[in-house]
Protein backbone atom coordinates (compact mmCIF):
# COMPACT_ATOMS: atom_id res chain seq x y z
CA UNK A 1 0.00 0.00 0.00
CA UNK A 2 1.68 3.17 -1.22
CA UNK A 3 -0.57 6.14 0.71
CA UNK A 4 -3.82 6.88 1.41
CA UNK A 5 -5.70 7.92 -1.89
CA UNK A 6 -9.17 8.80 -0.76
CA UNK A 7 -11.93 8.62 1.68
CA UNK A 8 -15.43 7.28 0.62
CA UNK A 9 -18.13 8.85 2.41
CA UNK A 10 -22.09 7.40 1.68
CA UNK A 11 -24.27 10.66 1.26
CA UNK A 12 -27.90 10.37 0.14
CA UNK A 13 -27.56 13.11 -1.97
CA UNK A 14 -24.60 15.27 -3.39
CA UNK A 15 -25.81 18.40 -4.05
CA UNK A 16 -27.00 18.61 -0.30
CA UNK A 17 -24.26 17.34 1.07
CA UNK A 18 -21.75 19.37 -1.49
CA UNK A 19 -22.53 22.88 0.43
CA UNK A 20 -21.23 21.78 3.70
CA UNK A 21 -18.00 20.40 2.06
CA UNK A 22 -17.79 23.86 -0.24
CA UNK A 23 -19.28 26.57 1.37
CA UNK A 24 -19.19 25.19 5.49
CA UNK A 25 -15.84 23.46 5.62
CA UNK A 26 -13.78 25.45 2.58
CA UNK A 27 -13.03 22.84 0.63
CA UNK A 28 -12.66 22.92 -2.80
CA UNK A 29 -14.37 20.57 -6.06
CA UNK A 30 -12.37 18.63 -8.30
CA UNK A 31 -14.69 16.43 -10.59
CA UNK A 32 -18.07 14.75 -10.53
CA UNK A 33 -19.09 11.41 -12.31
CA UNK A 34 -21.25 8.56 -12.44
CA UNK A 35 -19.48 5.48 -12.12
CA UNK A 36 -22.70 3.12 -13.41
CA UNK A 37 -20.40 -0.35 -12.80
CA UNK A 38 -20.91 0.31 -9.35
CA UNK A 39 -24.61 2.62 -9.42
CA UNK A 40 -22.96 5.67 -8.06
CA UNK A 41 -22.48 9.37 -8.82
CA UNK A 42 -18.96 10.63 -7.53
CA UNK A 43 -18.10 14.17 -6.47
CA UNK A 44 -14.28 14.09 -5.55
CA UNK A 45 -13.04 16.59 -3.23
CA UNK A 46 -9.48 18.36 -2.43
CA UNK A 47 -8.98 17.85 0.85
CA UNK A 48 -4.68 18.80 0.89
CA UNK A 49 -3.45 15.48 1.42
CA UNK A 50 -6.12 12.90 0.27
CA UNK A 51 -9.62 13.60 -1.27
CA UNK A 52 -12.81 12.98 0.03
CA UNK A 53 -15.13 10.97 -2.44
CA UNK A 54 -18.64 11.52 -2.00
CA UNK A 55 -20.90 8.79 -2.98
CA UNK A 56 -24.75 9.25 -3.53
CA UNK A 57 -26.25 6.03 -5.17
CA UNK A 58 -28.00 5.85 -8.47
CA UNK A 59 -31.04 3.85 -7.77
CA UNK A 60 -32.31 1.65 -4.67
CA UNK A 61 -29.54 -1.94 -5.13
CA UNK A 62 -26.34 -0.25 -5.52
CA UNK A 63 -23.93 -0.93 -2.82
CA UNK A 64 -23.98 2.74 -1.78
CA UNK A 65 -27.77 2.56 -1.36
CA UNK A 66 -27.84 -0.41 0.78
CA UNK A 67 -25.28 0.66 2.73
CA UNK A 68 -27.40 4.03 3.83
CA UNK A 69 -30.34 2.01 3.89
CA UNK A 70 -28.60 -0.51 6.93
CA UNK A 71 -25.95 2.17 8.47
CA UNK A 72 -27.45 5.76 7.05
CA UNK A 73 -24.88 7.97 6.22
CA UNK A 74 -21.60 8.67 6.89
CA UNK A 75 -17.48 6.77 6.00
CA UNK A 76 -18.20 4.23 3.64
CA UNK A 77 -14.19 3.04 3.19
CA UNK A 78 -11.20 3.68 2.58
CA UNK A 79 -8.71 3.94 -0.25
CA UNK A 80 -5.19 2.93 -0.72
CA UNK A 81 -3.68 3.86 -4.04
CA UNK A 82 -1.55 1.21 -5.87
CA UNK A 83 0.04 -0.11 -8.98
CA UNK A 84 -0.31 -3.17 -10.71
CA UNK A 85 -3.45 -4.11 -8.79
CA UNK A 86 -3.84 -7.46 -10.12
CA UNK A 87 -0.30 -8.42 -8.81
CA UNK A 88 -1.86 -6.39 -5.46
CA UNK A 89 -4.79 -8.67 -5.33
CA UNK A 90 -2.89 -12.13 -6.00
CA UNK A 91 -0.36 -11.19 -2.80
CA UNK A 92 -3.34 -10.39 -0.77
CA UNK A 93 -5.25 -13.33 -1.62
CA UNK A 94 -1.80 -15.20 -1.11
CA UNK A 95 -2.05 -13.96 2.60
CA UNK A 96 -5.43 -15.27 3.32
CA UNK A 97 -7.32 -11.66 2.77
CA UNK A 98 -10.94 -12.21 1.30
CA UNK A 99 -11.81 -9.69 -1.56
CA UNK A 100 -15.15 -9.02 -2.82
CA UNK A 101 -14.24 -9.48 -5.92
CA UNK A 102 -11.84 -11.83 -8.71
CA UNK A 103 -11.08 -8.69 -10.94
CA UNK A 104 -10.94 -5.40 -10.88
CA UNK A 105 -14.00 -2.98 -11.54
CA UNK A 106 -13.38 0.03 -13.47
CA UNK A 107 -13.71 3.11 -10.95
CA UNK A 108 -13.87 6.98 -11.21
CA UNK A 109 -11.70 9.39 -13.24
CA UNK A 110 -10.29 5.94 -15.16
CA UNK A 111 -9.39 4.19 -12.13
CA UNK A 112 -9.41 0.29 -11.75
CA UNK A 113 -10.49 -0.52 -8.37
CA UNK A 114 -11.43 -3.83 -6.08
CA UNK A 115 -12.28 -4.07 -2.68
CA UNK A 116 -11.25 -5.95 0.36
CA UNK A 117 -13.51 -7.82 2.56
CA UNK A 118 -14.33 -6.09 6.06
CA UNK A 119 -13.92 -9.45 7.83
CA UNK A 120 -10.29 -9.61 6.70
CA UNK A 121 -9.76 -6.03 7.40
CA UNK A 122 -10.94 -5.82 11.13
CA UNK A 123 -14.31 -4.05 10.19
CA UNK A 124 -13.04 -1.61 7.56
CA UNK A 125 -13.97 -1.75 4.09
CA UNK A 126 -10.76 -1.38 1.85
CA UNK A 127 -10.42 0.02 -1.95
CA UNK A 128 -7.30 -0.58 -3.74
CA UNK A 129 -7.64 2.28 -6.06
CA UNK A 130 -4.69 2.16 -9.20
CA UNK A 131 -4.26 4.66 -11.48
CA UNK A 132 -1.12 3.90 -13.22
CA UNK A 133 -1.53 5.10 -16.81
CA UNK A 134 -4.48 7.17 -16.47
CA UNK A 135 -3.14 10.43 -15.61
CA UNK A 136 -3.16 12.14 -11.56
ZN1 LIG B 1 -13.34 4.95 -3.44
Amino acid sequence: MQKVDHVGIAVKSIDVSLDYYINTLGLTLLAVEEVASQKVRVAFIDAGNIKLELLEPLGEDGPIAKFIKKRGEGVHHIAFGVTDIRSRMAELREKGVQLLQEEPKPGAGGAEVAFLHPKSSFGVLYELCDKSGKGD
